[in-house]
């Protein structure tokens, strides 16, 4: 069976719309779009439909990512991926997705758009190996048709291996698709499994250039999977998806000197994290920092409400997590310019300053290094 076989029989022989712009391309006099043959702003042309995957940065992300142009759909972001994903493999009310909680909510709620059930195998984030191939497989059922696999993983920030990717995908060959959304990867110390989507079909890959490329308001992410796959979810996204001043935005951002840029900006984020890491963890209000190889930190305290607003009494905004169940004590907080992370370590030290006396013992007593686990909620 391949994997052309998962997705909606309905939608692998649909057609999908056929713009004007993918018919007759952008050459010659444009008379077949109805659009307006003037622009608002000469130096903009932006009176003309996009390119729907723009060949120049489908080549340069493909590059980037070490992948073949045919193995990439780029969206407004990975979100659209996520969704598109939902879409072509589950059919309403009879097929499910599977994941780990805690995890990125938008799986679930794609799942909840296209009326498909949701199975959790959680992480056992209590134990040095979080993530657990033979848990997860058990949780498998025959209506599962995707599998995410976030990692690093938001919220906690951990990292799932290679192999337990790659073991994980050859146990569902002919029986569902691994997603690895690696959002965060360009934080981590392991490199994308990109390149391995080539040889194991059922794996798909997620990037995006929100968080490491610094274009979150631009929306652009990409989906990287066999070209059969990538074939269907052109046919059934938006005819034109990709703004214009988003794609220039995109391109400005891959140019070999923002790559530098961006290198230079990834590496101070990774010193930050670890430098915010091993403050937190001296502090008297956190009970526990688990370990992280994203650009945020999952942080329990002894009183994550009081943490909460002593944060948001010095104008920090944090991500409250506490909805997640494994995490009812955690807020998230990303990793700022240096300054900023003084200012959070400044208000977590005040508020310590309370339950200095009377806080439970700590889980653990000082962090480790990037990749290693001290606390048993470490990296799989
Ligand atoms: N995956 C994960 C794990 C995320 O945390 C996010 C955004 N927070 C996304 C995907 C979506 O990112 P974007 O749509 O900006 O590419």
């Amino acid at each position: 069976m391949s994997v052309l076989d998962l997705i909606r029989p309905e939608l692998r022989a649909m057609p999908g719309y056929s713009s004007a712009r993918m018919e007759s391309g952008s050459t010659g006099v444009l008379l077949n779009a109805n659009e307006s043959p003037w622009p608002q702003d000469a130096s903009r042309p932006l009176h003309r439909y996009p390119d729907p995957q723009p060949s120049a940065l489908r080549e340069q992300m493909a590059a980037l990512y070490g992948v073949r142009a045919s193995q990439l759909l780029i969206g407004r972001g990975s979100d659209e991926a996520i969704d598109l994903l939902v879409r072509a493999f589950c059919r309403a009310g009879r097929d499910a997705i599977l994941v780990q909680s805690p995890t990125f909510g938008m799986y679930a709620v794609a799942a909840a758009v296209q009326d498909c059930a949701v199975l959790d195998a959680p992480l056992a984030l209590d134990r040095g190996q979080p993530f657990d191939v033979d848990v997860v497989l058990r949780s498998v059922t025959p209506a599962t048709r995707l599998v995410f696999v976030c990692s690093p993983n938001n919220p906690t920030g951990g990292l799932v291996s290679r192999a337990d990717v790659l073991r994980l995908a050859a146990a569902l060959a002919g029986r569902a698709l691994v997603v690895l959304d690696e959002a965060y990867i360009e934080f981590a110390d392991m490199p994308s499994l990109a390149g391995d989507v080539a040889t194991t079909p059922n794996l798909a890959v997620l990037r995006t250039l929100s968080k490491a490329h610094a274009l979150a308001g631009a929306r652009i992410g990409a989906l990287i999977a066999a070209p059969a796959i990538i074939d269907v979810l052109r046919r059934i996204m938006a005819p034109y998806p990709l703004p214009t001043p988003c794609v220039d935005a995109a391109l400005a951002a891959l140019a070999p000197a923002s790559l530098r840029a961006t290198a230079s900006r990834l590496a101070l984020i990774k010193v930050e994290r670890d430098r915010l890491a091993r403050a937190c963890d001296e502090l008297d209000c956190v009970r526990e920092v688990l370990p992280s190889q994203a650009n945020f930190l999952c942080v329990r305290f002894v009183d994550a409400v009081a943490a909460l607003s002593r944060l948001g009494m010095a104008g920090l905004i944090v991500r409250d997590v506490r909805r997640h169940e494994a995490l009812a004590d955690a807020l998230r907080i990303s990793i700022g310019l240096r300054e900023e992370n003084d200012r959070v370590i400044a208000a977590l030290a005040a508020e310590s300053v309370l339950c200095s006396t009377s806080s439970p013992p700590k889980v653990s007593a000082g962090l480790a290094t990037p990749g290693t686990t001290r606390s048993g909620a470490g990296l799989a």
